[in-house]
């Protein structure tokens, strides 16, 4: 679903994707953990576009980025993307942050666009503040609020970055919980984050970055109690 390719990307001097290889299956959920800095949020920015990669291949659900044929647009509609600021409008409600993209993008009919919009909000865990506007929830029902309007898209592959970093401590499992669902019924996923629960429950693998370089790639179990290099060591060290 997702192919990187000896992937590489400079920000000015700055090498911060150095020959990235990496392939993620169909319903995979990959997990992107690594120190601050090393990459992570660019290498999945590349994957809808945000960011532009200045060599190698990347390929999204068959189609190659930087490929003039590939109508970036209409991709970008089939990846969801979760940021660590929730990023929803201020001023409109819940339901109607989540059926704005539906509605005008997709075109979909605006009541059958609000009655799925609906059903995600009460997926979530929101079914009573479908008409509440963003101040008026928490962080963790912003984020999830962010989840449902990524899900109305119906997208092929979601795209998480540091999605609980900005909580409170007692908000993270709600939206943890709710990612986790999300898995389960087969998405795409790739997660930047550290919590390692969420990995070991959900992820086939893990992904530890470093400079730009994958240094080592396996499955959680593995990764975490036996990492094989000094810097995934010394990483794991420091936040379990
Ligand atoms: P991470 O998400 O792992 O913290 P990032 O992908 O955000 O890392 O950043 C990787 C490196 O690229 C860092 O050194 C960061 O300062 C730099 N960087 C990120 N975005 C930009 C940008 N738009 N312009 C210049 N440098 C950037
Ligand atoms: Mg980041």
């Amino acid at each position: 679903m997702i192919e990187f390719r000896g992937v590489n990307k400079w920000f000015g001097p700055l090498h911060v994707l150095r020959e990235v290889t990496l392939d993620v299956q169909p319903k995979e959920v990959v997990v992107v953990c690594g120190p601050s800095g090393s990459g992570k949020s660019t290498l999945i920015r590349c994957v809808n576009g945000l960011e532009t990669i200045k060599s190698g291949d990347l390929v999204v659900d068959g189609q190659r980025l930087g490929d003039p044929a590939t109508d970036m647009p209409r991709l970008r509609t089939e990846i969801g993307f979760v940021f660590q600021q929730f990023n929803l409008y201020p001023h409109k409600t819940a339901l109607q942050n989540v059926t704005l993209a539906p509605i005008h993008v997709r075109r979909t009919p605006r009541a059958e666009a609000e009655q799925a919009g609906r059903e995600l909000l009460a997926k979530v865990g929101l079914a009573d503040k479908v008409d509440a506007y963003p101040s008026q929830l928490s962080g963790g029902q912003q984020q999830r609020v962010a989840i449902a309007r990524s899900l109305c898209m119906r997208p092929k592959i979601m795209l998480f970055d540091e999605p609980t970093s900005a909580l409170d401590p007692e908000m993270i499992s709600e939206v943890l919980d709710v990612m986790v669902a999300v898995a389960e019924e087969g998405m795409t996923m790739m997660v930047v984050t550290h919590e390692m629960g969420f990995a070991r429950k959900v992820a086939q693998r893990v992904v530890f970055m470093d400079q730009g370089s994958i240094v080592e790639i396996g499955p959680p179990e593995e990764f975490f109690s036996d990492p094989k290099t000094d810097r995934s060591r010394a990483f794991l060290s420091k936040i379990l």
